[in-house]
């Protein structure tokens, strides 16, 4: 498994993916993507994490591999912005292979961040402790994307084929079913 390592929350994302059993690796080049099998694309600042993308040269090769299937990704908050095909709220150099429109810190200066108990019942009985930081508001979802949570009305966790994308932060919990769903997307067949 890969953690785009350009901004952001490099670090907790490559812990929480050790813990749950996978190898990693950070990725930086395009080089780094040969024989991965998945990316998390971390939280951070989205303008600052797409411009280092395009700058590395890594949107046209993961563009590539993502439509080839060979490559599942997990983008968190700012990793969702950078997975969505449509920006509100200035949009930066994204890879926009997810069927969503979401606008950026759109939950608003007096919740900027805050910590909910959401229930995600692909991921079994128990909600999973979600927290969110200037988080995006996911306003449209096509066809093509399985909803796997809401949070007041709007997806916070989507499905799209082998890629997921959460609005909040699963590597800062200790729960870690979430990072488990994704690698059996990442790994399973096709
Ligand atoms: N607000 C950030 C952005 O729009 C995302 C915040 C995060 O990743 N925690 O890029």
């Amino acid at each position: 498994m890969g953690v785009l390592a350009l901004q952001g929350d490099v670090e907790e994302h490559r812990t929480a993916l050790t813990r749950a059993g996978a190898e990693v690796r950070s990725v930086r080049t395009p080089g780094d993507l040969e024989g991965l099998e998945g990316l998390v694309l971390p939280g951070g600042e989205s303008t600052a994490i797409g411009r280092m993308m395009e700058r590395a040269g890594l949107l046209e090769p993961l563009r590539a591999r993502a439509a080839a299937g060979t490559l599942a990704l997990f983008g968190t908050c700012a990793g969702m912005i950078l997975l969505a095909r449509e920006v509100l709220g200035g949009a930066p150099p994204r890879l926009g292979v997810l069927d969503v429109t979401v606008e950026r810190n759109a939950y608003g200066r007096q919740v900027d961040s805050f910590e909910v108990d959401l229930p995600v019942p692909a991921l079994g009985e128990a909600p999973v402790r979600a927290v969110f930081i200037r988080a995006p508001v996911v306003r449209a979802v096509g066809p093509g994307v399985e909803v796997l949570a809401t949070w007041r009305g709007h997806p916070v966790l989507v499905r799209q084929g082998r890629h997921l994308a959460s609005a909040f932060h699963p590597e800062l919990v200790d729960d870690l079913r979430l990072v488990r769903h994704f690698l059996t997307l990442a790994t399973r067949a096709g």
